[in-house]
């Protein structure tokens, strides 16, 4: 079975891909010759992945799964959420959307967060969701330099080293991301077999 990862990020297609049986067969928007940007116009995380796995099945035919991520912090009602890369601008600099964060929350106790990850896989004419979340908090300054986005400033609930001091081995097993892509796996090697 081939199913379509709608990403452009080919290091992401080849991580899922060491993970599923042969059986299952991953493969990328460039081996279907999507090269158009796929439109991600959704006011929700949930709506944006489902809209790229829609995107691909509609006008391509072909099984397929998206994922879209987002921070969200509680004291700032869920913000910068689906807004995540682009909250600073569109030129989606992670350290502008750092500084603005880190300014949105001066002076503000209730540092809560959780970095929300969402896949919408479409299956033989039916649609799945899974979803990975990952609870923590926002720091007061940034720490680390490994990751990448919002990884310097969020504290995991219950380490005491950010996304950006830790290795990423640590990352991918406590992540949002890693949470939501093991719930599809185990999906697709229970649907195969
Ligand atoms: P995407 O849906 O995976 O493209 O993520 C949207 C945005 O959320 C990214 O541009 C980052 O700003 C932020 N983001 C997503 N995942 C992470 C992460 O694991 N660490 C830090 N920031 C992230």
């Amino acid at each position: 079975m081939k199913i379509v990862f709608a990403t452009n990020n080919t290091n992401k297609v080849k991580e899922v891909q060491a993970l599923l049986p042969e059986t299952i067969e991953i493969i990328s928007l460039q081996d279907i010759g999507c090269t158009e940007d796929i439109p991600e116009t959704s006011p929700t995380i949930e709506g944006n992945a489902l809209q790229k796995a829609k995107y691909v099945a509609d006008n391509y035919g072909y099984n397929c799964f998206a994922d879209d991520t987002g921070l969200e912090v509680t004291a700032l009602n869920g913000e910068p959420g689906v807004l995540s890369a682009r909250y600073a601008g569109e030129t989606k600099n992670a350290d502008a959307n750092m500084h603005k964060l880190l300014e949105n929350l001066d002076n503000i106790e209730n540092r809560e967060a959780q970095f929300k990850t969402v896949i919408s896989l479409y299956l033989a004419g039916k649609y799945y969701t899974f979803t990975g979340i990952c609870k923590g908090e926002i720091t007061r300054e940034k720490k680390g330099d490994q990751g990448f986005g919002y990884d310097p400033i969020f504290l995991p609930e219950g380490y005491t080293e950010t996304f950006a001091e830790m290795p990423l081995s640590l990352k991918n097993k406590i992540g949002h991301r890693g949470k939501a892509v093991q719930q599809l796996i185990d999906f697709l090697k229970g649907y195969t077999s």
